[in-house]
């Protein structure tokens, strides 16, 4: 059984912060498939269309029948553990910092052996006793990104244990919010709230909530999130580059996860509207200051990121599904969130190779004043609260929160074009 995580201690401030080594994170093409997948949360292999064999490492062809019609197929992972081992040593400055090390080689049942990190539950009695019983054993494989944001496999106990999540190795690839510390950029919102309420459950330890509009306060609800006990209040106004430095200035040092979820969003196109203050306004928050906070807190952030199991590890950003496609009744809406979506992308290459993962949320129509006019199903603030913490634990980078977003995904996948037409016709359905 995995020992629960304890509260770390005070870190000592003379202390100098460990510099980050990522593990080895060259990648062929095809084998980026396996990334690709595992981004959102998927354990997928290349099956072959021809022969139906499944295939491990990824290849440009079937080793069975070398046809090259190969397709990324959903796995369910389980198969038999058939050796482990320990690594007390290594040349890779990544693991060496992090030794002992456990891997096994595990036959899946869908017939490809594959080399695994080990969860420290596997077989944890029979590989204490070095009996014999350890082929036996049942493992379910799961594919996780690691600190470089490339596709490993780990090997799972085939059933859940107690403190499954607090494993040393699989902490390393996760963000999980446990004794973290977090910013969250909007507590006015419904959504924000919704938040800050699910992060103060997963047992953050501190929790930054910022709000921009004093004089509104009354009758937000801020107040009842303020009386939570991790939760302090911090001004910030994402549109004043002023406000923004100052609260990096306060607590940019410590911040482990930065939560985004700060938006304005209104509903018109084009023509419904003249002039451009409030598509401005839209571009202000949405883009503009996704921008600010990146540059302020972003390199304090990388400069964390391997400092012990409460390391910084995580910025998230709440996007949405209309960063894909335009959505013409909420068309300027629809452009500050693409635009928004393309700076993510800069921003999660930057933020790579100091192993710091950026998580990009795209809901559909979320359960807002903002939405009253659109016909169910919408996205409730507690489903999307829920879906970001569930991102960080699971350790994916996009997450696509709802029906409608599923949907959306699945038509942009299959023919941007359609959907545009689609779109243009009034919607979905
Ligand atoms: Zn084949």
């Amino acid at each position: 059984m995995t020992m629960p995580l304890m509260r770390p201690e005070r870190k000592n401030p003379v202390r100098r912060t460990r510099q980050m080594n990522l593990p080895p994170w060259g990648r062929s093409r095809v084998a980026l498939g396996l990334t690709a997948a595992a981004a959102e949360g998927r354990f997928e292999l290349q099956v072959c269309d021809d022969c139906g064999a499944v295939q491990y490492p990824p290849r440009e062809a079937c080793h069975r029948c070398v046809s090259p019609r190969l397709t990324w197929r959903a796995q369910p992972g389980l198969g038999r553990l058939l050796a482990t081992t320990t690594l007390h040593h290594s040349n890779d400055l990544f693991f060496r910092e992090r030794l002992p090390w456990t891997l096994g080689l595990v036959h899946l049942d869908a017939g490809p052996t594959l080399m695994v990190h080990l969860h420290g539950d596997v077989g944890a009695s029979a590989r204490r006793s070095r009996g014999p019983g350890t082929a036996a054993l049942r493992v379910r494989v799961g594919a996780r990104l690691d600190r470089a944001g490339q596709a490993v496999l780990i090997g799972f106990p085939d059933e859940e244990t107690a403190n499954m999540a607090d494993d040393k190795m699989l902490r390393e690839m996760t963000s999980d919010p446990r004794f973290r510390k977090v910013l969250v950029t909007d507590g006015m919102s419904a959504v924000g709230q919704a938040v800050v309420r699910e992060l103060v459950t997963a047992g953050a330890d501190i929790v930054w909530v910022g709000h921009a509009e004093q004089w509104k306060r009354h009758g937000s609800g801020i107040d009842d999130i303020a009386a939570l006990a991790p939760v302090t209040l911090v001004p910030l106004d994402l549109s004043d580059a002023r406000s923004v430095a100052e609260l990096a200035g306060e607590i940019g040092a410590k911040v482990d996860i930065v939560i985004n979820n700060a938006e304005v969003h209104r509903t018109f196109g084009i023509a419904a509207r003249r002039g451009t203050d409030v598509a401005r306004a839209e571009m202000d928050i949405n883009y503009f200051g996704l921008l600010r906070l990146a540059q302020e807190l972003g390199p304090a952030l990388k400069g964390r990121s391997a400092d012990g199991v409460t390391s910084a590890c995580a910025w998230v950003n709440l996007l949405s599904i209309y960063a894909l496609a335009n959505f013409p009744p909420h068309g300027t809406f629809s452009a500050s969130k693409s635009a928004a979506h393309s700076l993510s992308q800069c921003l999660r290459a930057e933020m790579r190779p100091a192993g710091i993962r950026v998580i990009n949320l795209f809901p559909g129509p979320i359960d807002d004043e903002w939405n009253q006019n659109m016909p169910p199903p919408k996205v409730a603030p507690v489903a999307l609260a829920a879906a970001i913490v569930k991102a960080l634990r699971d350790g994916v980078e996009d997450v696509y929160p709802g029906d409608v977003a599923q949907e959306w995904l699945e038509r942009w996948r299959d023919n941007p074009k359609v959907l545009e037409r689609e779109l243009a016709a009034g919607g979905l359905g």
